[in-house]
């Protein structure tokens, strides 16, 4: 079995609070929330950081965006605001490498981030 804790999750292996599902993604709660709102949407494919993304990942990654904003839409936070981030490696702090999408919303958020 893999050791990435996102892939144990998408196989149900690992418990977590899937809030979607199709075949191209699913979006978690994230288990230790940053904002009111914080969910990570996750490819169902394991792509370890951008780095690793190639011109045939474009949908996938176009999905993550639409899957974002349609959930931001649910959640009742897209006009409010939200801000979607994906870290990429060790300055940006990056902890599980498998791309995710953060959205957090629900709270002002400060620029520049820390
Ligand atoms: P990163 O630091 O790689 O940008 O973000 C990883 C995120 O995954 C963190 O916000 C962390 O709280 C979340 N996370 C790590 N392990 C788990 C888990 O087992 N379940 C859930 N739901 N989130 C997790």
């Amino acid at each position: 079995m893999s050791d990435c804790i996102f892939c144990k999750i998408r196989d149900g292996h690992v418990p977590a609070r899937v809030v979607h599902r199709d075949e191209l993604c699913f979006v978690l709660e994230d288990i230790n929330p940053q904002a009111p709102t914080h969910l990570l949407v996750i490819p169902t494919e394991h792509i370890p950081t951008v780095n690793d993304l190639s011109v045939d990942h474009r949908e996938v990654v176009g999905h993550l965006y639409l899957t974002a904003a349609k959930t931001a839409r649910q959640r009742g936070i897209a006009d409010s605001g939200y801000r979607l981030v994906m870290n990429t490696h060790r300055d940006a702090g990056q902890t599980v490498f498998h791309i995710h999408l953060h959205v957090l919303g629900g709270r002002p958020m400060e620029w520049p981030p820390g």
